[in-house]
């Protein structure tokens, strides 16, 4: 046998019929060739195929060619021994699995100890036993077996696992997926619940939620605390409190509503409340109902809002329409709506008597003029406050405007009751008035008129007491009059004057006459007054007191005073070149306060006398006394100028006003006219005469020179003279003259 022999190329007939042992293949390694014969021999009989190895080496060799099912491997043997040849096999990991059967002589436990920490699967000891031989390879291979299929299964189990887990993995991945999914989702929902609920509790209006019966809050933000005084609790647990809150006045209506709110399903209203500090707020509720699929109700939502803000805004500008900014009285608006109320009350019953009384501050202009707009403010703020201390209860006053107020009289027993008031109102007007810088002394002229059910309307009132007003004025002011027919004519009479006024200018209807005025001492012809006379159409030759005073009233005097300026410097410029008598006249005009305060006052006279080539001392400006009273600073200013022009300046009716004789000096004027009035009744002595001869020596004083008017007669003449008057004018002299009638005069330059 060679070292290495295939035994299987002799197979033995004992082992043929076993064919699951064909499959095996066992390497049997010894060094002893009769060893080697017997178990060959022995193993193949049993089917197996067999490899035999003389030595360790060739073992080796062997195994590395074919991969042998089980070694039965010798101890001991010339140049590697078994445990050599087990020990290299262990060590790979291809041969590593083969069970080897040690075969020894020795039956040491020292050796088969070692045998068995090398690897080896049995120990067979020698002299062997060829049958236990088998049986030992016949449970190694078995084991093999065994352990293979055991591998396998575990193979197997482990790939299920291994599947499972992966499964598993997948399902919990999964999961963790759902789970994060889930997790995102609650924390968003919470951020925005959050959000809302931020929000919510930051906003001004109360949000509320009910149910269905609205007998139970489930949602309120913190706004409630803030608008209602209340705590949220309260609210939450009493679903009464909405309706307790709410103002009693207004709490039947709103229940009212509420009940409709379940039928339309909406309710938008405005009310107020009362807080738990029973401060009064008005809020603005809007609720509406909320319904699921199927159109049941399941909730009620709404939005209370202070709108206590936006509602006293509106009171405020309701307020505002009907009343007067400045003294806080109802105004126009109002005072004639609460007119037109009693004019119907009257028509149906006819006890009911009531009044107006129309009221106009006397001179307010000039407290405003001269001590400013703020002083004039507070000036009607007291006088509304004396009007309303003057009423009944249930009366009204108001500021029309301007310095005009009107009192209703409600409700009188007797006519009689309206001039009690207006009398208290003068009353009052006897004190003098404290503001907080000045006292100042104040008078009313009123009108009076009393309603009947002839009246129409409130306007018609209104306008009656405004004539009457007016007649109070004209009567010389600080008292009433009360409204009658006579008055009513004499108001139409007016307003047809006004009307054909306004066209007198254009139809050249006015004519200038000339009233001579004379030098006392030498008796001599010093100038002429311009006089206006209006040719009416209808009424003949009119007199400037049947319409300067409408001119001056309506602001036609303006044009009316350009006229006759122009007039009387043309006619001068006539008479000055037609005759040289007329070089020293002078010509006197008459000017309103209005023509003075005109701006353009001083480019006017300048474009005169430019144009007619007059000189300005040959013009003289009558200004009455009580319109220069009226006069400011800057009116004082104005006439310095017309006297650096050498504009000659006179006081017309000086002593009928009551102007104070200490300012006298204020003014710069050239000339005193002493009032008709005084002239007239000098002849009797007394009073009148020592007051003529005081003007005289008081005006000489300042250095002015005295004219005396009205002049009818000679002893009053030869008085004045007496008293140093330089000038006098009146019928004595001449009547007004015509042109033509004025330049005889001229021409013989004497009287
Ligand atoms: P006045 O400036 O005081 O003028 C004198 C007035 O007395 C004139 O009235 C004149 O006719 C009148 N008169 C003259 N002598 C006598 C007399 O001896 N006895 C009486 N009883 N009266 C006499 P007249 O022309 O009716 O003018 C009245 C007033 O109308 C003037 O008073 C003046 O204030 C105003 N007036 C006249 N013309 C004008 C004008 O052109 N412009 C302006 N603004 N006012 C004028
Ligand atoms: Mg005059
Ligand atoms: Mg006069």
């Amino acid at each position: 046998m060679n070292d290495y022999e295939n035994p299987m190329q002799n197979p033995s007939s004992e082992s043929s019929n076993h064919s699951i042992n064909n499959e095996r293949l066992i390497l049997i390694v010894d060094d002893l060739p009769d060893n080697l014969r017997v178990l060959s021999a022995a193993i193949s009989g049993q089917g197996y195929q067999i490899r035999c190895a003389k030595s360790g080496p060739i073992a080796l060799m062997a195994v590395e060619t074919t991969c042998p099912d089980l070694i039965l491997l010798d101890i001991k043997m010339p140049d590697m021994d078994g445990y050599e040849v087990c020990q290299i096999l262990k060590a790979s990991e291809a041969t590593r699995d083969i069970p080897v059967i040690f075969l020894s002589a020795l039956d040491d436990a020292f050796d088969k100890v070692k045998a068995f920490n090398m690897g080896g699967a049995d120990y067979i000891t020698k002299p062997f036993q060829v049958e236990e031989v088998l049986i030992r390879v016949k449970h190694q291979l078995s084991l093999k077996v065994a352990e293979s299929e055991i591998r396998q299964l575990n193979q197997q189990l482990e790939q299920r696992v291994t599947m499972r887990t992966e499964q598993l993995e997948t399902i919990n991945e999964k999961l963790q997926l759902e789970i994060v999914e889930r997790q995102l989702t609650e924390e968003s929902l919470k951020v925005s619940e959050e959000r809302l609920d931020s929000i919510l509790g930051a906003i001004e209006d109360v949000v509320w939620s009910m149910d269905e019966t609205m007998s139970r809050t489930f949602y309120l933000n913190a706004a409630v605390e803030k608008l209602y005084g209340y705590p949220m609790s309260d609210f939450l647990e009493d679903h009464h409190l909405w309706l307790k809150v709410i103002h009693p006045d207004d709490r039947d209506r709103i229940k009212m509503i509420n009940h409709t709110l379940l039928l339309t399903g909406k309710f938008s209203e405005e009310y107020r409340i009362l807080r738990s500090d029973r401060e009064e707020r008005w809020v603005s509720n809007h609720a509406h109902c909320i319904y699921d699929r199927d159109g049941n109700m399941i909730r009620v939502d709404g939005i209370v809002r202070d709108i206590t803000a936006q509602k006293k805004a509106q009171q405020q500008l309701v307020h505002d329409a009907f009343h007067d900014a400045l003294t806080n009285l109802p105004n126009r608006n109002l005072f004639m709506e609460r007119v037109e109320q009693a004019l119907i009350h009257s028509k149906r019953h006819l006890q009911y008597l009531f009044a107006v009384i129309f009221i106009d501050l006397d001179r307010f202009k000039m407290v405003n003029d001269s001590l400013g707009h703020l002083v004039g403010d507070q000036f009607l703020q007291v006088i509304a406050k004396i009007l309303a201390s003057c009423l009944r209860g249930g009366d009204t006053v108001a500021r029309l405007g301007g310095d005009e107020f009107t009192i209703l009289i409600s409700d009188m027993n007797d006519t009689s009751e309206a001039v009690t008031i207006a009398e208290r109102i003068l009353n009052k007007f006897l004190q003098p008035i404290e503001l907080a810088t000045q006292t100042i002394f104040g008078s009313v002229s009123m009108g009076i008129a009393i309603g009947n059910r002839e009246y129409e309307t409130a306007d018609e009132l209104l306008r009656d007491a405004d004539i009457a007003m007016y007649r109070a004025k004209v009567l010389g002011k600080g008292r009433y009059t009360i409204f009658d027919k006579e008055m009513y004519e004499q108001n139409l009479k007016t307003i047809h004057l006004d009307h054909d006024l306004r066209y007198a200018l254009e139809r050249k209807q006015f004519e200038l006459y000339y009233q001579p005025i004379v030098h006392l001492s030498s008796e001599k012809l010093a100038g002429f007054e311009a006089l206006i006379r209006w040719h009416h159409p209808e009424r003949g030759l009119l007199l400037p007191i049947e319409f300067i005073p409408l001119a001056e009233e309506t602001g036609l005097i303006i044009a009316i005073g350009d006229w006759v300026l122009n007039q009387a410097c043309q006619q001068m410029h006539d008479w000055q070149s037609k005759f040289p008598e007329a070089k020293s006249l002078k010509m006197s005009i008459n000017f309103t306060c209005q023509q003075i305060r005109e701006k353009d006052l001083i480019e006017k006279l300048d474009r005169v006398l430019a144009t007619t080539g007059i000189n300005g001392n040959t013009l003289r400006l009558e200004i009455t006394e009580t319109s220069m009273m009226d006069q400011g600073e800057e009116t004082i200013a104005k006439l310095e100028l017309l006297r650096s022009r050498n504009i000659q300046l006179s006081i017309d009716d000086f002593g009928q006003g009551y102007s104070s004789l200490s300012y006298l000096h204020r003014f710069p004027v050239n000339t005193l006219k002493i009032d008709r009035s005084f002239v007239e009744l000098m002849s009797l002595g007394g009073q009148n005469l020592a007051i003529i001869r005081t003007i005289i020596i008081l005006a000489h004083a300042l250095d002015m020179n005295v004219v005396a008017e009205g002049v009818e007669k000679l002893e009053q003449m030869t008085m004045l003279k007496q008293l140093g008057c330089e000038y006098a004018q009146g019928y004595f002299f001449s009547y007004p003259l015509l042109v033509a009638d004025a330049e005889q005069m001229i021409k013989a330059h004497k009287i």
